[in-house]
């Protein structure tokens, strides 16, 4: 199956071809629906007029479940429609989220990310960190607003397609191996807002929001 949300990740509409159903679960190729991974959740949205439930990757292909049995066969071709503004929010929240993750390791080299998650209205990232990780919040938010500000392209690509392996990266800032959905420029995360939540003995999440 190929994945259109990598090679194309602004399309929120494309038809597809069924390639295998299994009582109210279907497969298709070409997909723009995102499959929770690496923290980014699922998209929302529609395959053959029916919702999508649920989306799980299964070893190299991807599932969706849907909330009715499929009136449609193997072999038709189905119109798939995702969620937008629901995917756009996901792709600038995850943006912000490699940003600000990517700040903090040049930061601090040797800081340790324990955990991650992209939501629609919000982005997470655990760290384990002795201190208050909020006073280093005025340098993060300063640094990257100038990369918003300096609207830098975001390149995409394969490592190693066979392995599905990906990387997204900055020139002059970074190269970060990667299989979300990822934005054009750095202009599109906008503005930003970094809140702190202590979460347990050395353990320090910064929330992420969007502004505009
Ligand atoms: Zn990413």
């Amino acid at each position: 199956m190929e994945r259109a949300f990598w090679s194309t990740p602004y399309l929120a509409n494309l038809d597809a071809e069924v390639l295998a159903i299994d009582g109210r679960e279907v497969v298709i190729s070409p997909t723009i629906f995102f499959a929770e991974s690496g923290g980014q959740e699922s998209d929302r949205g529609t395959i053959g007029g029916i919702e999508v439930e649920q989306a799980r990757i299964v070893d190299d292909r991807i599932v969706y479940r849907l909330a009715a049995e499929p009136d449609f066969s193997v072999g038709d071709q189905v119109a798939v429609a995702i969620d937008w503004p629901r995917r756009y929010a996901l792709m600038r929240l995850h943006f912000a989220a490699e940003i600000v993750l990517e700040l903090f390791y040049k930061k601090f080299p040797a800081m340790e990310k324990v955990g991650a998650h992209i939501g629609q209205s919000k982005a997470r990232i655990d760290f384990a960190f002795q201190g208050n990780i909020s006073r280093h919040f005025p340098e993060i938010e300063r640094d990257v607003a100038q990369l918003v500000a300096a609207d830098l392209p975001i390149e995409s690509r394969f490592t190693d397609a066979a392995r599905l392996r990906r990387c997204w990266s900055i020139a002059g800032f970074a190269q970060v191996p990667c299989g979300g959905t990822h934005l054009r420029s750095t202009a599109e995360v906008g503005r930003i807002r970094l809140k702190r939540n202590n979460i347990g003995a050395h353990k320090e999440r910064v929330e992420i929001y969007l502004m505009d």
